[in-house]
């Protein structure tokens, strides 16, 4: 199926849903110290869970500023969560990028990537598109369907590549048959960083909550899906108790890998965020995000709570720590009372290979 005619609502309305004009291909991915694939298919531009932390738009989207334009997006950031542009399925387009990935030399790829696909890391595999027009919003379901499916299906049978899923939407349920057809070649895994749904509202607006995804964890096990969880990240609100009783959730679905790292906020997204937790009667802790010795103190704090609470629940061998990079530089090396401990911890997160199954 290879669609050429944009399905836009009102440029001037907001949110905006429609298609891409490019199609969606594999292409090799920028993960630092994350360990989670080599190459990355993303399905849209734009996502409408609309995370206050999300990078996408000021590293990524925000290239595409002179084709967002026209389509009524001017502020890419500033409207993040609000636009979600379907990429146009392309099979010889597929196919050429999906050879090119198997082709790869082992050698030149990074080891920590498992020749693995991720669905998605600029955008969410599953998305809702809440086009006004009802004929319009079925269209664009069902083509995105269409190129979740078809992609796998050319990469399971074409390939010797794994996949990686990583999503927030209960969604994906409907996928856990084909997910199955792959045995180990695939992970399945979704965000739960907390099991407070009211956090989860003001952090991640618009995304399914922690309790539903939860339970998709645990039909995903059910359906034996090779199962991961990004504990990630997690939020300055969630204390000590709230990270054991996620743990403690966690540890009933046996995953194979507890990914974890605690959020990391710009500043000029604060404001907006306390305003919006306002009207939802949620108190928050955003001093952490005051300066960078505030947000280190907080960061490693988390990291090291997480650490130790994964260690009395027998968690350790499954947790994989990813401490931001800035936590690695000169002036906060030079902070700690022992350097050369601390730089060894960092580095054994950084140079760590997550597990995969047999
Ligand atoms: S689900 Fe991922 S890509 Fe989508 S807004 Fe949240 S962090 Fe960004």
């Amino acid at each position: 199926m290879k669609t050429n005619q944009p399905i836009l609502n009102d440029i001037e309305s907001n949110p905006v849903y429609g298609l891409w004009n490019h199609p969606a291909t594999i292409t090799s991915n920028n993960f630092v110290h994350k360990s989670l694939s080599n190459w990355a298919f993303n399905v849209a531009v734009g996502c409408g869970h609309g995370c206050a932390f999300c990078y996408v738009p000021e590293v990524a989207t925000i290239k595409q500023i002179h084709q967002l334009r026209p389509l009524g997006i001017s502020d890419p950031d500033a409207q993040w969560g609000d636009y979600v542009l379907l990429r146009q399925w392309d099979e010889k387009a597929f196919l050429a990028s999906l050879g090119k990935a198997e082709r790869t030399p082992v050698s030149e790829l990074k080891p920590d990537g498992n020749r693995a696909v991720i669905y998605c890391s600029t955008t969410d595999a599953y998305q809702v598109f809440r086009h006004p027009d009802p004929e319009r919003r079925k269209e664009l379901d069902a083509a995105s369907m269409f190129l979740v499916r078809r992609s796998l299906e050319l990469i399971r049978d074409h390939s010797t590549l794994n996949v990686r899923i990583l999503t927030r939407s209960p969604l994906a349920k409907r996928d856990f048959d084909l997910f199955q057809s792959f045995g180990p070649r695939l992970t399945f895994g979704m965000s739960l960083p907390t099991l407070r749904n009211d956090l989860a509202k003001v952090y991640e607006p618009k995304a399914p909550s922690p309790t539903k995804r939860l339970e998709t964890l645990k039909a995903a096990k059910e359906a034996g899906l090779h199962v991961f969880v990004a504990m990630a990240p997690t939020f300055p609100e969630c204390d000590e108790d709230d990270l054991r009783k996620t743990l403690e959730a966690i540890r009933e679905i046996d995953p194979i890998t507890i990914y974890h790292e605690p959020i990391n906020i710009r500043a000029e997204n604060v404001a907006r965020i306390e305003h919006h937790a306002q009207g939802l009667g949620v108190a928050l802790n955003t001093s952490v995000f005051a300066t960078p010795e505030s947000w280190k103190d907080y960061a490693l704090y988390a990291l090291t709570t997480v650490e130790r609470l994964a260690k009395t629940l027998d968690l350790a061998d499954k947790l994989h720590l990813w401490p931001d990079q800035s936590l690695g530089s000169k002036r906060v090396i030079d902070s700690m009372t022992d350097p050369t401990d601390y730089c060894r911890w960092l580095e054994s997160k950084w140079t760590r290979i997550s597990k995969w199954p047999k």
